[in-house]
């Protein structure tokens, strides 16, 4: 009697996915329709079985009215459909997975609450468990990021996919990138989450073609992913096969409607080295930027900070710090870290003097770091170029002394490596920028008029008398 019923449950579905083959994409039947398993038909009520909630979810909000028509119809009749989350499909499904593949312990851990700890366990490892929303402080400068991340996490893949977070070093792009995995793993905490850094993944892929586990890689991301999560992807530049895969996991997740994140340091069309039909990709969906906080915005998260190590900063001290430290948050948390523990060491009171003692060399460098972009704006308001010719290759005699000029500049005040100013300077070699320094240096010791240019800029940049 079960087996017949059974049969008929098997063909029923069997009709359904073969009616579904004309109407939906391969990767949508392959991903969501084909895992599911049609466990019972009975009293005109089918019931289907999906390996978890986040499946059923998807299911539920994007085709049950597709699937119960089409059901009624291979039916012949009118039917209600019942969902079952299965957590033995998921083991069957994700059998490429090293990780999954191992035996479950006991029986009673292939089920029920014990499984969902653990894969909430091994899922969330990946992700630093400080970096969630609610210790993220959000100001002008970062609330359409913050809203936009919130949004995602909320409503995986049906709000902005892909979500592209663009922002410069150390302001809460990765912190973000966690969150939204924590968030949806706390709503969903079967929800199968990648998060990767693009370094780890150019080593994934490496691994993959080497040792022939292609298969088990396209399985890991195309199959077993619900929400994929890549942080600095700024960093695929350069990296072939990288990008020829990413695209491809690309196209997959997408078309399935799952959820992709990425961050970057530069915009799409700022990646250098990138294959145009990903640059593409990631505009189709959302930008946010994240900016450099504003000083309430730096207040803020010293104050939380503080507080989440239960330290009591007077306000002097906080806002010397959030006056001080403008461009990155990182080196905000930094120098209050390091206040902190002095502080706790050597027993003195937390005022301005010692906060101004303890971080000199900080303060420093922040305020040299900061002046590339000023040493390059200044240079060519003064020179009459615009600041993307300084940054340009083109070889015209008007460009190229104010170039070179900025560059040394940058590279005696700003306390810069040669690197970076390469970078820096629209991604120049730094033997490009050495070269340049050289020349000024030596130009300096015959060329008068340049020696007045370069005398009056330093007075300018005030770098003389600080
Ligand atoms: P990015 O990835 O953009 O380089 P991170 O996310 O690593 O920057 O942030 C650097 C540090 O600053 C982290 O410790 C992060 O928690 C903290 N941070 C950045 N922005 C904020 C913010 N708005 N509120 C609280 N902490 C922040
Ligand atoms: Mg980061």
């Amino acid at each position: 009697m079960t087996e017949l019923m059974t049969k008929t449950a098997t063909e029923l579905w069997g009709g359904f996915l073969t009616a579904a083959a004309g109407k939906l994409s391969a990767h949508v039947i392959d991903s969501w329709l084909a895992p599911i398993r049609c466990s019972r038909y009975e009293n005109a009520t089918v019931v289907l079985e999906v390996r978890d909630q986040f499946a059923r979810d998807w299911l539920r909000d994007h085709y049950v009215d597709f699937i119960r028509d089409e059901l009624s119809l291979v039916a012949g009749e009118s039917v209600a459909v019942d969902w079952i989350v299965n957590p033995e499909l998921r083991l069957a499904d994700t059998s490429a997975d090293d990780e999954t593949h191992a035996p479950p312990e006991s029986p009673t851990e292939r089920s029920g609450v014990t499984e969902t700890v653990d894969l909430e366990k091994r899922e969330s490892r990946q992700l630093n468990s400080r970096y969630v929303f609610d210790s993220f402080v959000s100001g002008p400068s970062n609330q359409f990021a913050f809203a936009a991340c919130k949004a995602v996490a909320e409503n995986p893949a049906s709000s902005y996919n892909p979500l592209f977070l663009f922002g410069g070093v150390g302001l809460g792009k990765t912190h973000l990138l966690s969150a939204i995995g924590h968030q949806i793993l706390r709503e969903k905490p079967r929800a199968r989450i990648i998060y990767t850094s693009s370094e780890a993944f150019v080593n994934e892929v490496i691994n993959a073609v080497r040792f022939s586990k292609l298969d088990e890689f396209h399985n890991k991301y195309r199959r077993n992913c619900d929400v994929f999560l890549v942080d600095d992807i700024q960093l695929i530049a350069g990296k072939d096969r990288t990008q020829h895969e990413f695209f491809h996991i690309f196209n997959t997740l997408y078309d399935s409607q799952r959820q992709i994140v990425v961050t970057s340091d530069k915009l799409p069309h700022e990646i250098p080295d990138i294959e145009e039909r990903l640059r593409n990709r990631f505009q189709w969906g959302l930008i946010a930027d994240v900016q450099p906080p504003e000083i309430e915005t730096r207040v803020a998260i010293l104050r939380k900070k503080a507080d989440s190590e239960r330290v009591v900063l007077a306000d002097e001290v906080i806002f010397f710090l959030a006056k001080n430290i403008r461009s990155n948050v990182r080196e905000l948390e930094g120098a209050l870290v390091r206040l902190m523990a002095h502080a706790s060491l050597t027993g003195q009171p937390l005022n301005v003097d010692y906060a101004q003692a303890v971080l000199a060399d900080i303060l420093q460098s922040r305020s040299l770091s900061l002046s590339v972009e000023s040493i390059q704006k200044l240079v060519a308001s003064y020179y009459q170029v615009k600041i993307a010719d300084l940054k340009s290759s083109r070889r015209q005699r008007i460009l190229v002394r104010p170039r070179q000029v900025a560059m040394y500049l940058c590279r005696k005040h700003a306390g810069a490596s040669f690197p970076e100013l390469g970078t820096r300077f629209g991604d120049k070699d730094h033997t490009t920028i050495m070269s340049a320094c050289k020349k000024v240096d030596s130009l300096l010791k015959t060329d008068a008029a340049l020696r007045k240019e370069v005398l009056e800029l330093e007075r300018r940049l005030d770098v003389l008398n600080p």
